[in-house]
């Protein structure tokens, strides 16, 4: 008889370089989902209840691959003193950063994730959407990355401007920024999250260059990969907005074990360069499952599928999908997975 895979089986062995039944599917529409049960953006954001429902009924509706828990970027710093701006249909945003000057970052103080800001909130939505679907379903927290934390203290623009005027500094605020992504991180993986998610949008070289990516970044993502491992927690993924091809090398080699691929890379070529060093998920474009007719999400869809042969391959968004994204076009994406996702 051939063996059933349930949705957390079909996800491991994508990311183990096994064979499925078919190429999972797992979206980038954690905020997305409060559609499912009616509600906009910010009436679920901050109330643990309504999000599980509204992420674990998106779950049941589409039969996609896996829970993924995100909100916004601004968790971590907001446990540590950063003031938030929650929009009526968005994620949170910072207002008003933690560190304005060198002196502040001696008065910061690492987040308790039981107890500060949003994190006890986060860990409840894991908790509440696993006791939902049960042990069989994947799960993937966000959870940001070390560059992510350390832009989030200053700004983004006063962390890209440290790496010229003030690398001493930001090579610290990194240092720091990794216990915050391992505390944070570990406690998610106990509420019940299979895996996760690494928000890492500044790391993209449109921000910052492969060199710079090397020197200041990577050693800290090797850091906290072994930090994981050497935990008992094998499986994260690295999220990083738009181009990155120049350092998808690297990524790999800080233990990794995937990449959520954006739609501006070539994922083909991507994959083709790594082989097996890096599963990859993605990277149908966010905007086109906005915009696009259904048919034209089936066609890139396919597109992404034709490599699956490769192995290591999730089907998914380059990057958050908006809520505003039509039900039919989130459908074609299942649909496209189980009509030309299959391993014979
Ligand atoms: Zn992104």
């Amino acid at each position: 008889m051939m063996k059933q895979y349930t949705s957390l089986d079909r996800m491991m062995a994508a990311l183990n370089f096994e064979r499925p039944d078919r190429v999972p599917v797992f979206l980038n529409n954690a905020l997305a989902s409060s559609r499912a049960i009616g509600l906009k953006v910010g009436q679920i954001l901050r109330d643990p209840e309504r999000f599980a429902e509204a992420l674990v009924t998106s779950y049941k509706t589409y039969g996609y691959d896996g829970v993924r828990v995100s909100c916004d970027v601004t968790v971590e710093v907001e446990a540590m003193g950063g003031k938030v701006a929650y929009p009526e249909d968005a994620g949170g945003s910072l207002v008003e950063h933690p560190i304005k000057t060198p002196a502040d970052f001696d008065r910061l103080k690492m987040p308790n994730p039981l107890t500060d800001g949003r994190m006890p909130l986060m860990q409840k939505v894991v908790s509440l959407a696993r006791s939902q679907v049960g042990d069989n379903t994947f799960i993937a927290a966000t959870v940001q990355g070390p560059m992510n934390v350390a832009a989030q203290l200053v700004g983004v623009p006063n962390a890209m401007m440290m790496i010229f005027k003030n690398p001493e500094f930001l090579e610290k605020l990194l240092d720091f920024a990794v216990e915050v992504s391992f505390a944070y991180g570990s406690a998610m993986y106990k509420a019940g999250a299979n895996c996760i998610t690494f928000g890492e949008a500044s790391c993209s070289v449109s921000m910052m260059g492969p060199a710079h990516y090397r020197r200041f970044v990577k050693p800290r993502h090797e850091r906290l990969m072994t930090a994981f491992r050497e935990a008992g927690h094998p499986y994260q993924t690295m999220h990083i907005c738009g181009k990155l091809d120049p350092i998808l090398l690297d990524v790999a080699e800080t233990g990794i074990r995937s990449a959520d691929i954006d739609a501006p890379v070539d994922m083909a070529a991507a994959r083709e360069k790594l082989g097996s060093r890096l599963a990859m998920i993605g990277n149908v474009s966010p905007v086109e499952l906005m915009e696009a007719p259904a048919e034209r999400v089936t066609e890139l869809a396919k597109g992404v599928l034709d490599g699956k042969e490769g192995l290591g391959l999730v089907l998914g968004a380059g990057c958050n999908m908006s809520p505003l994204t039509p039900p039919e076009n989130i459908r074609a994406m299942v649909e496209a997975a189980r009509d030309y996702g299959v391993y014979e």
